[in-house]
């Protein structure tokens, strides 16, 4: 198959916004994708040639890409870079000289994903002095058999910037009907938040139907997708809840990882899939020592510890950890503890269909629990009493709040999926803020006065599930300190965009638009209807969104949380409702 074919795609592709069409369109290519390229297909329609768990990127910076089109297209490199200014996208400026120049280009030879994927693989696996220009030397090969259009996609996914709108949500949806039926698309979704991996899961039906799908397991290897906790305000709906009883952990404040041991293997996902295995050498080195099987997937919550009274810390101590440099010293510096809270995988069984209290059970059998390996602090209450006890502890213990979890025989590990078999209880909740948001920023005011020359505030949106889009909230310009200010721009800065991110609804238009990537936490006083957002439009009200009064900035960047993973809006939604019984609402 040829390039052309999946770039004419990604043309149709952008000019809606509507799920369902997108759909259709990926579908109806997707029909015409022979097997064996399937799985590339699927990710190259992601802007990747792997798995979202595999952390290579193609290392091409905008300045190199442009380089590479001023050499195909023989356009100086000023002139390149002045249009670039102009355009902001690197793939429209190769779209528009490469239309000039194969006006002059005489020799060229279809281009075919095979050797797309042969040429991305190359120019990822690059490295050492000679690698910026064997780099260019790759994609200029390619840029010299494209069209315009296949240009443009090329320059986009090595620059990192291959956004066609498609979530994965949508790209399953499409695998879906393509070849399975609309009732088989929750055992697909289970198929993939169990390995994470949409190529395979294509292939896989593609190869051998819903049977192949069926005989998926979990894999050490294959990072699992989080299970997420529900929120409740108050400890008596919570064991109202769970039927009045259930075991409640504390919850602490700090990294999720999810460790995958196996023969000579050891690897620690973060929830956004990240690889954190360098970060957190101590924790991988004991874990292995301290397990007695052969290969185990375990989730926990890895702090940082006072290093004499092993008191737990901030979690802007154990953020230090995610330094790319120097680790070394940042071990030394901020000692840390795991408390794990769950086992998924042991010794070839897939533990995540069995409850919650056989779980458990082996996390303390199959560990030597000592030292930095921990297990989470867990007791089973049958009161709103016992619940209130424990909750004190836990604050006083440094922690979060509580998670409470369901111990009845339906409480398997629902991975990829947030729902009342955990729901989750903070410390936040009791003050005057209502609430704590995970809200992603999409866009940024230039500041005044004292914010002069940096920004302002920022335009603040979150996910709404149902259909896959993000909303906006609030302007948040407050909580944001010295260094928060100065640091935002470079934060920020990958996520530029030079036009409204596709999937957003927004009534309002900042001076900077970004696409969805950094998430902050936010407390706010209060979820009310707002005529000038745009998420939950026409939910509570017709013709309003809902927002957030007096938001303020907590401190701490959730680089651990993916833009989906951002609080929702039914989450907002449901807790609007909750402050509408317990006081008046205000509009
Ligand atoms: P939140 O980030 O507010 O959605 O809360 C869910 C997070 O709490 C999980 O992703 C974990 O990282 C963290 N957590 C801390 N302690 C526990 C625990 N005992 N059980 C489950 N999750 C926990």
């Amino acid at each position: 198959m040829n390039f052309a074919n999946i770039a004419e795609m990604f043309r149709v592709l952008e000019s809606t916004e509507a799920r369902l069409e997108m759909t259709s369109i990926i579908s109806n290519f997707l029909k015409t994708v022979p097997k064996n390229e399937l799985r590339d297909v699927i990710y190259i329609i992601q802007g990747k040639l792997h798995p979202d768990f595999y952390q290579i990127e193609f290392g091409m910076a905008d300045k190199l890409v442009l380089k590479t089109i001023s050499l195909t297209s023989g356009v100086p490199y000023e002139i390149v870079e002045n249009l670039w200014i102009k355009i902001g996208d690197p793939g429209e400026v190769a779209e528009k000289l490469i239309k000039e120049k194969k006006q002059i280009t005489l020799f060229s030879e279809a281009l075919s994903i095979a050797r797309v994927v042969k040429n991305l693989k190359l120019i990822e696996t690059c490295e050492g002095k000679e690698s910026q220009i064997l780099k260019t030397k790759y994609l200029a090969s390619m840029l010299h058999d494209s069209g315009p259009v296949e240009a443009k996609y090329l320059c986009r996914i090595v620059s990192g910037k291959m956004r066609t709108g498609a979530s994965i949500m949508t790209i399953l949806d499409a695998i879906t009907i393509t070849f399975a039926t609309k009732e088989e698309r929750a055992e697909i979704e289970r198929a993939f938040n169990i390995t994470c991996d949409s190529g395979l899961i294509a292939e896989t039906l593609a190869r051998s139907g819903m049977r192949g799908i069926h005989a998926i397991h979990v894999k050490v290897g294959n990072p699992i997708k989080v299970m997420l906790a529900e929120r409740l305000s108050s400890l008596s709906e919570i064991i109202d809840k769970m039927d009045g009883t259930c075991a409640i952990e504390y919850k602490y404040d700090g990294i999720r990882a999810q460790v995958h041991i196996g023969k000579n293997y050891v690897r620690i996902f973060s929830r956004r899939l990240e690889d954190l295995t360098n970060n957190f050498p101590d924790i991988t080195k004991s874990l292995t020592n301290q397990f007695k099987g052969e290969e185990v997937i375990i989730e926990g919550e890895c702090v940082a510890v006072n290093s004499e009274t092993g008191q737990i810390q901030s979690f802007q101590e154990i953020v230090r950890r995610r330094r790319k440099y120097n680790i070394t010293e940042t071990v030394k510096d901020i000692p840390v503890k795991i408390f794990i809270f769950d086992m998924l995988y042991l010794n070839g069984t897939d533990l995540t269909s069995e409850p919650y209290p056989e779980r458990r059970k082996l996390i303390e059998k199959w560990f030597n629990i000592t030292g930095i390996i921990q297990i989470s602090c867990m007791k089973i209450v049958h009161s709103m009493e016992e619940a209130d006890k424990f909750f004190n502890n836990a604050i006083k213990e440094r922690c979060e709040g509580i998670i409470a979890k369901s111990i009845g025989n339906e409480s398997v590990y629902r991975a990829g999926s947030r729902g009342f078999l955990w729901i989750k209880y903070k410390k936040d909740y009791c003050g005057n803020f209502v609430d704590s948001f995970d809200l992603v920023v999409v866009g940024a005011f230039y500041g005044m006065g004292k914010r002069a020359g940096k920004y302002g505030a920022l335009l603040m949106a979150s996910y709404d599930s149902e259909s896959g889009r993000y909303g906006t909230v609030c302007k948040l310009g407050t909580g944001f300190d010295d260094s928060f200010l100065d640091n935002m721009p470079s934060i920020l800065n990958k996520y530029k965009s030079n036009e409204k991110p596709h999937l957003l609804d927004t009534k309002i238009t900042p001076d900077i638009w970004f696409q969805p990537g950094i998430i902050l936490e936010v407390v706010g006083a209060e979820v009310t209807i707002s005529p000038n957002h745009a998420a939950g439009m026409n939910i509570i009200k017709e013709g309003s969104g809902i927002g957030i009064r007096f938001p303020r900035f907590t401190g701490r960047i959730r680089y651990d949380k993916e833009p989906e993973q951002s609080t929702t809006v039914s989450e907002m939604i449901q807790m609007y409702n909750v402050q509408f019984t317990n006081n008046s609402p205000s509009t």
